[in-house]
């Protein structure tokens, strides 16, 4: 039996969280490789390592004034290093992130070393080897995704030999050398890449929740825990917004068969949540979680007889295409077609957009709504229950919410609802009502 171990930022933010962490690993020799992340927030209003580091390196990339920046970040590690009364000294480590950010090293190079110092800090406190991940992480330069089949030559190779190790999260090397990080949340990609390398039985992610909540904890109070999710479930909810685990963190474990257990640093003995590839086991409500999105934008067009225009679908999907716009949802009935698209990247071709729908496919209408929110109902049970989708409505109704749209996909695993944006809570707490909360 072995494990890779993913310690999020709020489980390292300070001296006494390395402290828990270790004695996490200590309490179990199968916990052989350790994913640290940059020191997280310590209290609400603290700053990430990370953004700090961001901040530091556009002020230097602007050609001001960083090195004060730079020093508070320097502090940050230090209060750690000599809360653990360890030796050790990150002055050189400092010198050389200093002069890399006076040559514009880059931004990802900036935000990697926030997890490459934790590493090097955790590292020596635990007595383990480090592993660079620039050494064994690789993307590949042609498109920028991760190489996986490189990465798995090589880190296995050198797991091989390794009992126990810490491998930083968040980053790789392009051929070349030149840092690259994954996207914001990425050291649980990390975790699962060394799971799937070292072949290990458990992909352990350690936050600073007791595992895989219905809801959103930030808007429904103690919501409760789910026991037992798959790879499919989890993905749709952290795609829309259940952030606990990146989405893109299932895919190596999942090649593998390895389970994912979400645990608690600050609550160890809590068994947390288990992602699987598949389970017999029923969930305890038909809904498994909800998760969603606020900041869409609806894009309607009608037109008299369109579900006989052959590639009228694909015409319409042209014009976001034609201006680099990715699409969400795209509910459509016999005459309308509605794509929801990401606001912010399209308010500003808004007009770009409009002026090609009517060139491809000549509508009668084309509306436009912004504001609104996607809202995703996940569950494996929905497939053996019927009448899920009415008593959604009919729960929003209650409380008064305007349904925008409600699209189920054909796997049944999924419902999205789109709602305004101020409405988006009051929804949240409507599904959650219905199905946990009374639910038979
Ligand atoms: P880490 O720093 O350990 O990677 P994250 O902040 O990325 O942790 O993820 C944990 C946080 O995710 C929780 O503190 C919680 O606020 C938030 N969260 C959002 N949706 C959920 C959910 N459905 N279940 C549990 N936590 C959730
Ligand atoms: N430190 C990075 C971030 O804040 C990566 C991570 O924590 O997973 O996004
Ligand atoms: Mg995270």
């Amino acid at each position: 039996m072995s494990k890779v171990v993913k310690f999020g930022g709020s489980s390292l933010a300070d001296a006494k969280q390395f402290m828990k962490v270790a004695e996490i690993i200590r309490a179990d020799e199968n916990r052989r490789y350790v994913v640290p992340s940059a020191p997280g927030k310590r209290f609400a209003k603290d700053t990430k390592v990370t953004d700090m580091l961001y901040a530091c390196y556009d002020l230097a990339e602007q050609g001001g004034e960083y090195k004060e920046a730079l020093k508070a970040i320097k502090e940050r590690y230090q209060e750690i290093i000599d809360g653990l009364g360890l030796k050790l000294s990150l002055k050189e480590e400092f010198e050389v992130i200093d002069e890399n950010f006076a040559k514009k090293a880059g931004r990802d190079y900036a935000a990697s070393r926030g997890e490459y110092l934790n590493g090097i800090v955790l590292a020596a406190y635990l007595g383990f080897e480090f592993i660079d991940a620039a050494d064994v992480i690789f993307f590949s330069d042609k498109d920028g995704t991760w190489d996986g089949e490189k990465t798995r030559q090589v880190l296995s190779r050198r797991l091989k030999g390794c009992k126990n190790a810490v491998i930083p999260g968040f980053y790789g090397s392009l051929p070349g050398g030149k840092i690259k990080t994954f996207s914001r949340g990425g050291s649980d990609i990390t975790g699962s890449i060394v799971a799937q390398a070292a072949g290990v039985d458990v992909y352990e992610n350690w936050t600073d929740v007791s595992g895989f909540l219905i809801a959103d904890p930030r808007i429904i109070d103690n919501p409760r825990k789910i026991e037992v999710i798959t790879y499919r479930e989890l993905r749709e909810l952290s795609y829309m917004g259940a952030t606990v685990l990146h989405e893109d963190a299932i895919f190596p474990v999942r090649q593998e068969g390895i389970p994912i257990n979400i645990r608690n640093t600050n609550a160890p003995d809590d068994e947390g949540t288990w992602i699987v590839g598949s389970t017999g086991q029923k969930s305890k409500y038909v809904i498994t979680g909800i998760a969603g999105k606020k900041g869409f934008c609806s894009v309607s067009v009608e037109k008299d007889m369109m579900n006989s225009e052959i590639g009228f679908g694909r015409k319409v999907l042209s014009a976001f295409e034609e201006q680099g716009i990715s699409f969400e949802h795209m509910p459509s009935g016999i005459d309308t077609l509605t794509v929801f698209v990401h606001q912010d990247e399209f308010i500003d071709k808004e007009q770009k957009v409009v002026a090609g729908i009517h060139r491809n496919v000549r509508p009668d209408t084309i509306e436009i709504e912004s504001d609104l929110a996607l809202i995703a109902v996940v569950g494996r049970g929905m497939k053996s229950t019927r009448g899920t989708a009415g008593r959604i409505f009919s729960a929003l109704a209650h409380s008064n919410v305007n349904v925008k749209m409600i699209d189920q996909g054909s796997s049944e695993l999924n419902i999205i609802i789109g709602v305004d944006n101020k409405d988006f809570e009051t929804a949240i707490r409507a599904i959650y009502d219905i199905f946990v909360l009374t639910a038979i």
